[in-house]
């Protein structure tokens, strides 16, 4: 079996959750398993090496997960893009629709110096509301972005459209 398929085999699919219509992609398999959240990450950091990237941006939650084991090997630094009222200190904060309501996520005002080398990870890539505003918040704080990351881009959604100045990279596409 190729990587792409055993990763896929390790992604489980919840009908109806969290509301009716819902495919969820539950990756809790991937991580509970050591040799499929290592070949995750090495897929995940692939193309760098240590001394490519300053810092991960991690989107909350489950871009923690991916984003934090992707800085330990690839000697970045970790920094969380969080959704709103979580951060303590001074925050930049955007808005993104939903397709009811919207959502708000923070970024600390110091996170990442200016010109740093950013590759920003999450677990997945649906409307690309989220990554959107987290790109934002990135080129508020004037970070280099090299590539968004997703283990799983969820095709139909197009997700792409609304980063269309980014680099997009996705391990797994449904
Ligand atoms: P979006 O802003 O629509 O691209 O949604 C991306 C965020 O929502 C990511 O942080 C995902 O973890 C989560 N998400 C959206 N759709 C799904 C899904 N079908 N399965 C699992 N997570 C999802």
């Amino acid at each position: 079996m190729s990587d792409i398929e055993l990763l896929k085999n390790g992604i489980r699919n919840i009908p109806d959750f969290p509301e009716p219509g819902i495919q969820f992609k539950d990756i809790t398999p991937v991580l509970s398993d050591p040799n499929l959240f290592r070949l995750a990450i090495d897929l995940i950091i692939a193309p760098y090496q240590p001394g490519d990237v300053d810092q991960i941006v991690g989107i909350d939650a489950r871009g923690f997960i991916f984003g934090a084991a992707a800085a330990m090997r690839l000697d970045a630094g970790f920094t969380p893009v969080r959704k709103k009222g979580k951060l303590p200190f001074d925050t930049y904060e955007e808005s993104y629709d939903l397709e009811y309501g919207s959502n708000t996520v923070a970024i600390h005002t110091d996170a990442i110096h200016p010109g740093s080398k950013v590759l920003l990870v999450d677990d997945l890539l649906a409307t690309g509301g989220t990554a959107a505003a987290a790109v934002t918040l990135l080129s508020k704080l004037d970070a280099k972005l090299l590539e968004a990351v997703f283990l799983i881009e969820l095709d139909f959604l197009k997700g792409r459209e609304k980063l269309k100045s980014t680099s997009v990279r996705s391990i797994l596409s449904y």
